[in-house]
């Protein structure tokens, strides 16, 4: 029973009427690429990569960020690593940085439009994920920009990486964006032309489309991922996406609360990615759902009023 329990643990997920959701997790280490494997996660949906910069003195230097990707690579042995660039700026602080004080960091200089002013810093990432890349098994690599706000820093930093690329003699890689901020979801279907897919993280997204502080001991409540308003915007991304046969995964924390599960499968999202100890349950969780149950469930979320009404539904 212990051997047979195992093995369900390395099977993808799929639901009872036999739709696969794609399982995997958000990790910020090397340990926890090996641990996400262990967990039975199909990858990585999400690798922060800021944990390589903070509580230090000084940025690393492309050869020490190529090491540690390349150790990810290694402990996921072709299942698929998602690099997602510095995103530093709004609640992630990097002192040796001096960037200058802003009054409104959530909506400064942070995350890709950051690195697009800095090559200094955003040069050697892309140098050290594309050797990964070129390291790695086909395919396993894929990057994803943060914090992307327009068509435009989408196509810069996609550029900058292209550049690098072929500097390097790297292979092609999937390149997609998180959806955080209200206009690329609200333009997810021009972006989808171009992009390779789209990650939706409801940390941001949920804080941009209440404007309420994600960090606000007053508002942390309320600041809901599942706000109608935000499942409209996702029920938007995923037709969006699927028209133009692209993939959409939720990396915040949203993709591991029970309640939201079967609406965010209901929505159509096709792929789920949450811490590795969260894993297995969400794979029993999704084990569990009938699509049209989902799909039920879903529109009535959509109808709510209220992030309250959501949940009492759920
Ligand atoms: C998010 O914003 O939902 C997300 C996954 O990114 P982070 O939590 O790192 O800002
Ligand atoms: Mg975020």
């Amino acid at each position: 029973a212990d051997a047979e329990a195992r093995e369900a643990a390395y099977r993808p997920a799929f639901t009872r009427d036999g739709r696969r959701l794609e399982t995997v997790a958000n990790i910020g280490t090397p340990a926890e690429a090996a641990a996400a494997v262990a967990a039975g996660a199909e990858g990585v949906g999400l690798l922060r990569t800021e944990f390589l910069f903070l509580d230090r003195e000084a940025a690393p230097d492309e050869e020490e960020q190529f090491q540690a990707l390349h150790a990810m690579t290694e402990a996921l042995r072709g299942l698929p690593l998602i690099v997602r660039t510095l995103d530093i700026g709004g609640d992630k602080e990097v002192p040796y940085l001096r960037l200058p004080r802003e009054d409104n960091p959530f909506l400064g200089i942070r995350g890709l439009r950051l690195c697009l002013a800095r090559p200094d810093l955003f040069r050697p990432q892309l140098r050290a994920i594309a050797r990964a890349a070129r390291a790695a098994p086909a395919g396993a690599v894929k990057v994803m920009f943060p914090m992307v706000a327009s068509l435009e820093e989408y196509r810069e930093g996609r550029a900058a990486l292209e550049a690098v690329r072929t500097e390097l003699g790297a292979p092609p890689m999937e390149v997609g964006i998180m959806v955080e901020v209200p206009s690329v979801a609200t333009m997810a279907d021009v972006l989808a032309r171009e992009v390779d897919f789209f990650s939706i993280g409801t940390n941001d997204l949920t804080q941009y489309v209440l404007a309420m502080d994600r960090m606000h001991p007053a508002l942390a409540t309320k600041a809901d991922g599942l706000h109608p308003a935000v499942l409209r915007l996702i029920g938007q991304v995923v037709r969006a996406a699927h028209a133009e046969g692209k993939w959409v995964g939720v990396c915040g924390n949203l993709a591991a609360e029970r309640e939201a599960c079967a609406i965010l499968v209901g929505l159509g999202v096709d792929e789920l990615s949450v811490s590795p100890p969260s894993v297995p349950e969400l794979k029993a969780r999704v084990r569990g759902l009938r699509m049209s149950d989902a799909r039920r469930l879903a529109e009535r979320a959509l109808a709510c009023g209220t992030a309250a009404e959501v949940r009492a539904l759920a």
